[in-house]
């Protein structure tokens, strides 16, 4: 059987979209952020639609103009929209993602259960130089606003943490 049309240019689309870089964590792509809200596929035209991570964010249309290049190099012409409407949250961010924010050695944000962030969650923080859960925030701001300073009792480093975002 054949693959229809629309499909293999879905397939292509989403590879394209896997070549695309997150500006600020670079060994992450922007699919695996989660910042995909969309892709449509119309008669006449087709759509992607990216969630930003952080509304306000300066590397947003640095990232739509590499979306727009990356099409156009598998020759395929897309309306990349930006939705401001779409929540972007921590949870969208793959397992996989994860994974690799902790090799990058970044701390990957906790997993939020509920709409309620608990000092509890905030805490489980694991060290991603030995994995050990014994740490503590040390400032709120990293060196993006989505990071955070924490250090590791354990092997008394400092390290980054991605902020949960709910
Ligand atoms: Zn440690």
């Amino acid at each position: 059987m054949e693959t229809p049309v629309s499909e293999l240019l879905e397939n292509n689309i989403w590879l394209a979209l896997n070549q695309v870089k997150d500006p600020e964590i670079p060994v992450l792509s922007i699919v695996e952020m989660g910042m995909i809200a969309g892709v449509k596929i119309h008669e006449h035209k087709t759509e992607v639609i990216i969630t930003p991570t952080f509304v306000g964010c300066p590397a947003l249309h640095v990232i739509q103009q590499n979306v727009k290049d990356e099409l156009h190099k598998q020759g395929i012409d897309a309306e990349v929209k930006i939705d401001l409407s779409i929540k972007w949250t921590t949870e969208r961010m793959t397992a996989e993602a994860r994974e690799k924010l902790e090799k990058f050695g970044l701390a990957p944000p906790p997993h939020i259960s509920d709409d309620e962030l608990t000092e509890e969650q905030l805490n489980r923080v694991r060290c991603p130089f030995c994995h050990s859960t014994d740490t503590t925030l040390r400032s709120a701001f990293g060196s993006t606003l989505c990071r955070a300073i924490r250090f590791c009792f354990n092997c008394k480093q400092g390290f980054e943490q991605f902020k949960p975002v709910t």
